[in-house]
C-alpha cells in the first residue's frame, strides 16, 4: 500500500512529490500526459522567484521533475479512473490497474473553459486554438483574435505578437482583469487592437477560420472581422471529475479545501489549481504542494488509514 498517490504532475503535484519522497514516504504520482501541466504551454514565465531572467515554462517544470526524482519519486504515466474511499483504505482504479493507498493528493489542474460558440469545436485546431505558445508560429503575419482580459489572454496576446501581424484582443468589458504590467505591456504593443464592450458571436470558415462576428454589448451592433485564427484564454474549469459526489466542491466545481489544504475527505488533500481558491499562480500551487505533502505525512503518523 501507498502512503500517497498524488493525481496529476503539475508544479502542485511535482513539488507534493518532491517533499513526500524526501520525507521518505512511498509515494506514487499518477500522470496521463507529460508531467508539467498547463506550465508546459507557457513561453515564458517570469514571476517564479529565483530566476530573475525569467525560465521558459518548460524549462522550469522539467527542473522540478528532476529534482522530485532525485528524492525517488516514482512518476507513471496512467490515468486516474475512479477514487473509492472505504473505512480502512483509499483505492485509486487506473487505466492500467487498482491501486492502494493511506493518503491522496489531488493536484489534477484545471483544463481551458470553452465559450461554446457556434463553429468553436468545429474549426478547433482549423484555427482556434487554445494554446498561443503551440499554435502561435501559424500565424505569421497574418491578422488572429484573442478573447479574453485575464492574465492568460493579455500574456498570450503579447506573446502573438512575434508572430502575428494584427491581434485584435476582444473583452467583454472595458477595464482588463489582467495585472497592471501586463495591461501596460499589451497597451504598448502597436500589434494588439483592443476591442472593448465585445463579444463573439460566431467562428466563421468552413475547412479554417475565416473570420469572426462580433457583438458590442452596450450598443448591440454586430460586425464582422476577418481574422485567421482565434485564440480562446476565458479561464479554467477544474479537471474534479475524478471525486465528484465524493469531496465536496464549490459552485464552479473546484475542491473545497481548508487551509492546510485538507478536503472533507480525512486523507484527501487538494493542492494548486484544482483548489477553490481566488489566486492561481505557479508560486502558490507550489506551496500548496508542500502544504499537502506535510498534512498528509501527519494524518499517517497520527495513524489514520482512512
Ligand atoms: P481569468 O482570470 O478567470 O480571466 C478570464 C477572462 O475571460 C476574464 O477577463 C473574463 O472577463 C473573460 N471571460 C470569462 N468568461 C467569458 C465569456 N464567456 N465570454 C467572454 N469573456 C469571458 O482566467 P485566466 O486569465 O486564464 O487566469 C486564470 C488564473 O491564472 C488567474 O488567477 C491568473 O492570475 C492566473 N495567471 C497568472 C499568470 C501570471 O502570473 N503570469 C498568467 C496566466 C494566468 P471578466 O473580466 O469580465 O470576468
Amino acid at each position: 500500500m501507498y502512503d500517497v498517490i498524488i493525481i496529476g504532475g503539475g508544479p502542485a503535484g511535482l513539488t507534493a512529490g518532491l517533499y513526500s519522497s524526501r520525507a521518505r514516504m512511498n509515494v506514487l504520482m499518477l500522470e496521463m500526459l507529460a508531467p508539467g501541466g498547463q506550465v508546459l504551454n507557457t513561453d515564458w514565465v517570469e514571476n517564479y522567484p529565483g530566476f530573475p531572467e525569467g525560465i521558459s515554462g518548460f524549462e522550469l517544470v522539467d527542473r522540478m521533475k528532476t529534482q522530485s526524482e532525485k528524492f525517488g519519486l516514482r512518476i507513471e504515466n496512467e490515468e486516474a479512473l475512479r477514487v473509492k474511499i472505504t473505512d480502512d483504505k483509499k483505492i485509486v482504479e487506473t487505466n492500467k490497474g487498482t491501486l492502494e493507498t493511506k493518503t491522496i493528493i489531488l493536484a489534477c489542474g484545471a483544463t481551458w473553459k470553452k465559450l461554446g460558440l457556434e463553429g468553436e469545436a468545429q474549426l478547433a485546431g482549423k484555427g482556434v486554438s487554445y494554446c498561443a505558445t503551440c499554435d502561435g508560429p501559424f500565424y505569421r503575419d497574418q491578422d488572429v483574435a484573442v478573447i479574453g482580459g485575464g492574465d492568460t489572454a493579455v500574456e498570450e496576446a503579447i506573446f502573438l505578437t512575434r508572430f502575428a501581424n494584427k491581434i485584435y484582443l476582444v473583452h467583454r468589458r472595458d477595464q482588463l482583469r489582467a495585472t497592471k504590467l501586463l495591461q501596460e505591456r499589451a497597451m504598448s504593443q502597436e500589434k494588439i487592437e483592443f476591442i472593448w464592450n465585445t463579444i463573439p458571436l460566431k467562428i466563421l470558415g468552413q475547412d479554417g477560420v475565416e473570420g469572426i462576428e462580433l457583438q458590442n454589448v452596450k450598443t448591440g451592433k454586430i460586425a464582422r472581422k476577418a481574422i485567421h485564427g482565434v485564440f480562446i484564454f476565458i479561464g479554467t474549469l477544474p479537471n474534479t471529475g475524478l471525486v465528484k459526489g465524493k469531496v465536496d466542491l464549490d459552485d464552479e466545481g473546484f475542491v473545497i479545501t481548508d487551509e492546510n489544504t485538507r478536503t472533507s475527505v480525512p486523507g484527501v488533500f487538494a493542492a494548486g489549481d484544482i483548489r477553490s481558491k481566488s489566486w492561481r499562480q505557479i508560486s502558490t500551487a507550489v506551496g500548496e504542494g508542500a502544504t499537502a505533502s506535510f498534512w498528509a505525512e501527519k494524518y499517517i503518523e497520527e495513524g489514520h488509514q482512512s
